[in-house]
């Protein structure tokens, strides 16, 4: 297999090195083919996503096709202003000149994505990729394996398949891709991997985009009118429980409040679980199933250290067979828990009480930087304050995950979150190098550009 795959990466590369994938005709045809994918296999991928996480269609719809439409829309709309040489100005010394940024494909991209969108994850990239006019092999996620085997089977029925392949398998074969020479590597997933990501990559000096993960904090002020309150509430559980049941990279890990605050903020909280759970939270479609096994026994494990135990004011129940966990709270678990220092990535929030919201800032800046941080507050002092005073991927007022849906900004995490962004033409930008070019005329120069400078002599 690892010969095979050797020969299947130097085909890869010399139908690139042949200039095959840098015309507008193919960038765009591809970009179709990928939107024909989307629409013709809409079923079978709501069908895929089902079975892999238990995800609802809505939420299939909100989080993976409809963000991958939109995406594809951009890019065939402003493929040529991307792909267009930018104007750039030479110093005086160059006189009679032009310059220009000429964006050059990177070359053979491995994409190695994660299981949470697994649409998403693998698709997003590889549109910023093709737009570039690279060569693309992407690794899907194991963990996955029905959404995985969409990719690997239908995938080729709509692209060109001697410049994009899609190659299954778990860590393994991961491995085996990393010691091959590539132009780019795009990886989603831990930190803990991310890191082995980039040593391989070193050896090769080989850039990388790496999107992980962390704790992402949110902050909820003490807002002063129940429908803010109310509306602030909703966004926090649809931001918690209600994208891949928690396991979403930027989904909210904890809630700092106030401490007078915190029990108006649990009560409208279950209340507001209750509305879009039912009762019976086990027999909902609306909320996603855990992953597989080993990720459900993880998270019992977080809940089930006793100190654990005893802060939770909500939900807690668990279902190994459907792989089912109760959107639950938890107050003030031990800070020194592997609840408070670990990724959760599931449908357990903790709140942490703290005696005045501006404690937010040092409790978020003592910890890694986080891939994003949400706060709901009307304070303009606290909102710039937390603007300046820390540092995350993004930072969002009075909502959560709404950024990875828009095409202007950049996606991606810093520190321990990752390292470089995607999404709109910052996804083109990730895999296209910009060529400095300059022209001269030969016409003339400056006197004082060459020797003898003879009249020029320092006096010391
Ligand atoms: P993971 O790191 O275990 O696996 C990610 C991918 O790497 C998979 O395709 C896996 O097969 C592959 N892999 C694993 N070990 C490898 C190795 N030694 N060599 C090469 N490849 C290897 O992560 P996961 O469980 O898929 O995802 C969960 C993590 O991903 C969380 O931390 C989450 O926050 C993060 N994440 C980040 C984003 C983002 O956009 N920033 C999105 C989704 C998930």
């Amino acid at each position: 297999m690892e010969k095979d795959l050797g020969k299947e990466i130097m085909e890869m590369r010399e139908y690139y090195r042949k200039g095959n994938t840098k015309h507008v005709t193919w960038r765009r045809a591809q970009l179709k083919g990928l939107l024909s994918f989307l629409a013709e296999k809409e079923v079978e991928i709501f069908t895929v996503l089902n079975l892999d996480l238990g995800k609802n269609y809505v939420e299939a719809f909100r989080d993976e096709v409809g963000l991958l439409k939109k995406s594809l829309n951009l890019a065939l709309k402003d493929l040529r202003t991307w792909m267009a040489s930018k104007e750039a100005k030479l110093p005086s010394i160059a006189l009679l000149s032009y310059a220009e940024l000429v964006p050059e494909p990177l070359g053979l991209i491995l994409v190695i994505s994660s299981w949470n969108f697994p649409m998403g994850l693998s698709l997003e990239p590889l549109i910023g990729a093709i737009a570039a006019g690279n060569a693309v092999v992407i690794k899907p996620s194991e963990l996955a394996p029905a959404s995985s085997s969409l990719l690997a089977n239908a995938l080729p029925n709509y692209l060109d398949t001697q410049a994009i392949k899609v190659i299954e398998g778990g860590p393994a074969v991961g491995q085996q891709l990393l010691h091959h020479k590539w132009d780019k590597i795009f990886f989603t997933g831990s930190t803990k991997v991310g890191r082995i990501i980039m040593s391989e990559a070193a050896k090769n000096l080989t850039p990388v985009t790496l999107e992980l993960g962390g704790k992402c904090p949110a902050i909820l002020d003490s807002l002063s009118w129940s429908w803010d309150k109310e509306v602030a509430i909703n966004r926090i559980i649809g931001a918690k429980y209600g994208s891949c049941a928690g396991q979403a990279c930027i989904s909210i890990d904890y809630l700092l409040v106030e401490k007078p605050f915190s029990s108006t903020v649990m009560e409208l909280m279950k209340a507001l679980i209750k509305k879009m759970y039912g009762d019976n939270p086990r027999e909902s479609h609306s909320i996603s199933r855990i992953i597989n096994k080993h990720h459900f026994l993880r998270l019992k494990d977080l809940l089930t250290d006793q100190k654990v135990k005893d802060c939770i004011v909500y939900g807690g129940s668990m279902d190994e067979d459907s792989l089912f966990i109760e959107p639950t709270i938890l107050v003030d678990p031990p800070l020194e828990s592997a609840m408070m220092t670990e990724e959760i990535f599931g449908p357990l929030l903790p709140i942490i009480t703290l005696d005045k919201i501006e404690d937010s800032i040092d409790f978020i800046n003592s910890r890694p930087k986080p891939l994003a941080l949400y706060a709901f507050t009307k304070n303009k002092v606290l909102k710039e304050r937390l603007v300046s005073e820390t540092s995350s991927g993004s930072v969002v007022f009075n909502d959560a995950i709404i950024q990875f849906a828009a095409d202007t900004l950049p996606f991606g995490g810093i520190g321990e979150s990752g390292i470089g962004k995607y999404h709109g033409t910052f996804s083109f930008d990730t895999f296209t190098h910009y060529k400095a070019v300059a022209r001269r005329s030969l016409l003339t120069d400056f006197w004082y550009r060459f020797p003898p400078w003879n009249n020029y002599k320092l006096e010391l």
